[in-house]
């Protein structure tokens, strides 16, 4: 079978719930993929940033292996021994103190809900119910019904009804607008720090750390949705770093997984995940051993690697490169590290612009339309960067 071959199948008997780039990926490695017909790429999406640490890293596969023929899944009806050294190190790594496992990045943003009206019933006091939590205008949290609750995107929640009650949307990057909303049943704040699917939205300089001291004030956790912009992808390990804008609950997933398999996790200090006693939340699969292995080898590998630096360096490089250009049509390029944008023009289409990229050789995805997201695995050298940079360079002085 070819590329077509395979496209046919996913239109005839897949949902049509995306709407691919003409591409098939039939193997990967590190920063690139290749089609079934040979034809090489470098992936410049990551997976929506699942896979920093590169496509098959070889630490994070040897686990993987190693454990496939010991034990793979216990369910949490019993212990197992790699949840244990695996929730450690996830803690020693962001600096929290408690880590709570779960599969996906939704679930993860579930839980941190979960975690806040809790502890607003709990310890805040707010009457069950009544409890109110604050999001941004243009988020991307995931697709459960809770979560599309919180978005103002129509392709994201049209005709999902009914929604969810107790958000309270205000603009991103406008701490005042936080500040204002805040009344006695508000029992948290949840952010990205950058929005990443809104097009690389990164906020104005001092917000994160405004709404640290505006939830501290005013007894309101402060919950970071790192999903996207965590382990390293910034040029940081965690977004929030660049303002110390330690948030109370942090969710995390993606790369987390280490492009392997799913897996997610919030992490928080004991007086906020101690809201959870037994029976009250769960998984069956969340802090399964093969997933513990995975999670431990993933960020073993941004650690050693130190992969936050090679993406603040080489993040530099990339948006000095394209501004450089000055390209028609190109009305900016922003982001930090490696979570980069190119904005065209209102209204320009950037879906064909994409497919001029993978004839090339990138593969990138538009994002609304006229933004297109360059995400390259972390591993990414400065050579490979610049022979990629090199490639979109063509494609976007022809435009
Ligand atoms: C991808 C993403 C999610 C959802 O993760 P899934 O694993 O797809 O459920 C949540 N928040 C952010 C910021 C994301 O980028």
């Amino acid at each position: 079978m070819n590329s077509q071959d395979y496209i046919a199948l996913d239109e005839k008997y897949g949902a049509h719930n995306y709407h691919p780039l003409p591409v098939v990926i039939s193997k990967a490695r590190g920063c690139k993929v290749w089609d079934p017909e040979g034809r090489e790429y470098f992936d410049f999406l990551s997976a929506y940033s699942a896979v920093n640490q590169g496509h098959l890293h070889p630490h994070i596969v040897a686990a993987a292996k190693a454990q496939l023929d010991t034990v793979t899944l216990t369910s949490r009806a019993f212990h197992n021994d790699r949840m244990g050294p695996f929730l450690k190190k996830l803690c020693e790594y962001t600096g929290f103190e408690k880590a709570l496992p779960m599969n996906t990045g939704a679930e993860a943003v579930e839980t941190a809900l979960k975690a806040a009206r809790r502890w607003g019933a709990e310890v805040k006091g707010v009457p069950n119910g009544r409890q109110k939590i604050i999001c941004a205008l243009g988020n991307f949290h995931g697709r459960t019904i809770a979560v599309i609750s919180m978005s103002n995107d129509p392709d994201s929640y049209i005709n999902y009804g009914p929604y969810v009650p107790g958000f309270v949307k205000v603009p991103y990057g406008d701490a005042a607008a936080i500040e204002q909303a805040i009344d006695d049943d508000t029992v948290a704040v949840i952010l990205e720090p950058i929005q990443g699917e809104a097009g690389v939205v990164v906020p104005p300089e001092g917000y994160l750390a405004r709404v640290r001291e505006i939830c501290s004030s005013n007894n309101v956790l402060m919950i970071l949705d790192e999903i996207q912009t965590g382990f390293c992808r910034t040029g940081k390990r965690f977004a929030w770093q660049y303002e110390n804008a330690r948030p109370d609950i942090m969710c995390l997933g993606k790369a987390l997984g280490g492009g392997i398999m799913p897996i997610s996790a919030i992490v928080a200090d004991h007086s906020v995940m101690d809201v959870f006693t037994p029976g009250t939340h769960g998984s069956t699969f969340g802090g399964n051993p093969l997933a513990g292995a995975v999670g431990m080898a993933a960020i073993e590998v941004l650690e050693q690697e130190r992969l936050e630096e090679n993406a603040y360096r080489l993040g530099i490089r990339f948006r000095e490169r394209i501004a450089a250009l000055h390209a028609p049509r190109v009305r900016l390029v922003r982001g930090k590290g490696l979570l980069n944008a190119i904005v065209f023009d209102e209204g320009y289409e950037a879906y064909p612009v994409c497919v001029a990229l993978k004839e090339k050789g990138v593969l990138a995805k538009q994002t609304h339309g006229n933004i297109i997201r360059f995400a390259p695995p972390l591993v990414i050298t400065e050579a490979e960067l610049d022979e990629a940079v090199a490639r979109i360079s063509e494609v976007l002085l022809s435009l």
